[in-house]
């Protein structure tokens, strides 16, 4: 008897090769075959005649006898194989093309031959062609039956179209899911009765929807199952999220911070400027937090340019002036050092050991040393670093507060490691990456959320155009004139044979020489180390460059107020929400900032795709497109890694069941908050078994 984990590579007809070419797919065990549902599916239903395959030209179904062959070869060893088919009514060809590999006397079509054996039936997927007097019908996909009576496996139904990847062909698949599906759909965990009844989603077995998405009897039953296998999906998720939030609540902090006002006050009394609605709510739910008996688990949302920086050192000043220690970690080590800059600024008078530490500077044994001393003692209280902070052992004396920043930069384990610095420390994780409802449900359910929505205000909103290079240069001189700075960003760093595309290495020198020969050009890439790039950004900041030539690099967090023009070459090579983080670098002052987005392709479909960015500078409805384009998997790909995916769930259609499921699994948790009932044994297992590497938030044993 086969369990759900069992391992498809020891399952009877798969092999070595074929399941490797599952893995590619992620399909290891009976559990991820059963559940790997069909991207779409194709009405085998209708029989056609051969006659009116030739009035259609399209892909239909035929039932036909099967005559004799024909074999010719044409010029290179191209072969075809001719058999002749019959129905009541007429006669034609299928016809089979073949490459012959040279010297070689095998027979290509030895096993097209063993199937289609002169008098017997075959069911035929292909379409019709006109070649001039040539007719005949090329064949995508054929069951060969004994008796003309026989039933047809993939014939006379919908058929289910699977992803398919290199090595593994439909038919393989197809068969091989219909076989593990016959031997072990029962065994699919069974939570339908938790699941109370939601607007027309008909109420299933696990199993009978499983088997429904995969073979369905009409279409809207395929819909159906598959609506309620999402809901069976979310219902588990949301009910592990609120679970994980329900522990985190659970455990009492030790921290207790009072307002004081000594460093708050003289900190913002310095600031040359107002704090927005948006921060003055985003501190207050920060404070309530903080002050609260349970640790924070927050994450702030707010687009690039928003001023999260201002708030998480509000925050940072909180935990200071209660003498603890307080962390804030960048993802890169640019960032770290403009906020380590930014920071020191803002606090310059301030009476408050504040510190950077990146690997660079913790490699360099006198200054770690000094670092160590400074953390253990207490007599460093803010703390800037990157991930390095968090993979090196250190021990804090009095660490309180953990502040991520770009959040989504950080892997699973990245997080966790920083969260294991203190007992019960206060998080907050920022995030610029805005992402749609839908998702931030599924990604951040296990947090309290604060949105910054708003921009602070005196900023121009800057300027979007799919543009030509003449426009774009001619208008960058014209700024650059004025004392103004310029990004031209590249997707690669040096020409490559693979791509035609401008490279940042090779253009620099050009634009140097012709478009910006008046100009100070630089230039910055991914492949320089830490401080060269460093180095750079510095030069760019003090206008000892005119213009940065760039690969995507510059992505995050850089800070350049006269930096009022963006050319992007190549602009459809970059996903929409990238586009925006790098629009993102220009308008942060009051001047008017102009993009111009260079299309390279000229496809319909990019053009649609940057038009979005031309027609609004709101990072959420970016993201909302984005998503309706590409796709969740994409982007929860590179949003999250080891986020656990969806089999069936829709996020753009499913939305009303997100929303629904969040309710009941509320619900499920309050009654029962260690799942501990009978009735919710099943759901404590598989919640265990899909969360096992995030049991540290959920806490199910
Ligand atoms: P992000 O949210 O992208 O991290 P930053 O914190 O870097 O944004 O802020 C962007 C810029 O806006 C900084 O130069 C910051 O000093 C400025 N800023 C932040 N808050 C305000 C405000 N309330 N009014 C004016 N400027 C602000
Ligand atoms: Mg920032």
């Amino acid at each position: 008897m086969l369990n759900l984990d069992y391992e498809i590579r020891y399952l009877k007809n798969i092999g070595l090769k074929r399941s490797q070419a599952f893995a590619k797919l992620g399909i290891k065990t009976v559990e991820d075959i059963i559940t790997f549902f069909p991207v779409k599916y194709q009405d085998r239903r209708k029989i056609v005649s051969i006659k009116d395959a030739y009035k259609y030209l399209q892909e239909c179904c035929l039932f036909v006898k099967i005559g004799r062959s024909y074999e010719k070869t044409l010029s290179h060893g191209l072969c075809i194989l001719d058999v002749e088919i019959f129905d009541d009514a007429s006669m034609s060809y299928v016809r089979f093309l073949r490459k012959k590999k040279q010297y070689s006397n095998m027979d290509i079509f030895i096993p097209i031959k063993k199937a289609f054996k002169l008098g017997t039936w075959a069911y035929i997927y292909g379409s019709a062609k006109l070649k001039r007097d040539n007719r005949f019908i090329v064949v995508s996909d054929y069951e060969i039956v004994k008796n003309k009576n026989d039933n047809p496996i993939s014939f006379n139904k919908i058929i289910p179209i699977y992803p398919a990847t290199e090595g593994l062909n439909q038919r393989f698949i197809r068969e091989t899911v219909k076989t593990v599906l016959e031997s072990s759909c029962e065994l699919y965990p069974e939570l339908s009765a938790l699941i109370p009844n939601f607007k027309n989603i008909p109420k299933l077995n696990s199993s009978i929807a499983i088997r429904k998405i995969h073979y369905p009897n009409t279409l809207e039953d395929a819909e159906n199952a598959r609506r309620f296998f999402a809901l069976q999906e979310f219902f588990v998720l949301e009910t592990a999220l609120y679970l994980a939030r329900y522990n985190v609540k659970k455990n009492l902090k030790i921290q207790k911070y009072t307002i004081q006002k000594t460093l708050l006050t003289t900190f913002k009394n310095k600031l040359k400027f107002e704090f927005t609605k948006d921060q003055k709510k985003a501190i207050n739910d920060i404070f309530a937090d903080m002050q609260s008996i349970y640790p924070m688990n927050r994450v702030l949302m707010g687009d690039v340019g928003s001023g999260k920086t201002v708030v998480a050192l509000s925050a940072i000043l909180l935990a200071a002036e209660n003498d603890y220690q307080a962390m804030i970690v960048a993802p890169t080590e640019i960032l770290a050092e403009q906020h380590y800059r930014a920071i020191s600024n803002m606090l310059s008078g301030i009476n408050i050991k504040t510190v950077l530490a990146t690997s660079h500077t913790l490699k360099k044994k006198n200054v770690r040393e000094k670092l160590l001393a400074g953390f253990a003692t207490g007599d460093i209280k803010i703390i800037i670093g990157t991930h390095s902070l968090i993979e090196d052992r250190i021990k804090f004396k009095n660490l309180s507060l953990i502040i991520l920043d770009e959040q989504h930069k950080f892997g699973v384990m990245q997080k966790l490691l920083a969260l294991d610095k203190a007992v019960s420390p206060d998080v907050l994780m920022m995030t610029a990456t805005p992402i749609p409802r839908a998702l931030s449900i599924t990604l951040y359910g296990e947090m309290d959320m604060t949105t910054i929505t708003h921009l602070p205000s005196g900023r121009t909103p800057v300027k979007t155009y799919s543009s030509n290079e003449q426009f774009a240069y001619t208008n960058a001189i014209k700024e650059l004139k004025n004392g103004n700075q310029a990004y031209v960003v590249y997707p690669i760093i040096d020409e490559s044979d693979k791509l035609a595309l401008k490279s940042a290495v090779q253009e620099s020198e050009k634009l140097s020489k012709t478009w910006f020969k008046d100009f100070k050009v630089g230039l910055l890439h991914g492949r320089m180390t830490s401080p060269e790039k460093n180095k750079i950004m510095q030069k760019f900041k003090n206008k000892e460059f005119n213009v940065l030539i760039s690969t995507s690099v510059i992505e995050v967090g850089i800070d350049v107020p006269d930096a009022t023009i963006m050319i992007i070459q190549h602009a459809d090579r970059f996903g929409l929400s990238a586009l925006h983080q790098l629009r993102g670098r220009i308008g942060r002052s009051a001047k008017q900032s102009y993009a111009y987005l260079i299309d390279s392709s000229n496809s319909e479909a990019s053009c649609k795709r940057l038009s979005i960015m031309t027609s609004t500078n709101s990072g959420f409805k970016i993201a909302e497109e984005d998503l309706k384009m590409r796709g969740p998997g994409e982007i929860m790909g590179t949003i999250q890694h080891g986020f656990p995916g969806f089999k069936a769930v829709d996020l753009i259609k499913d939305i009303d069941i997100i929303e629904f499921t969040r309710k009941i699994a509320t619900e499920v948790i309050e009654r029962d908050p260690t799942l501990s009932k009978n009735e919710n044994t099943v759901l404590k297992k598989v919640i265990y078994k899909r969360f096992l590497n995030k049991t540290k938030f959920i806490n199910v044993r």
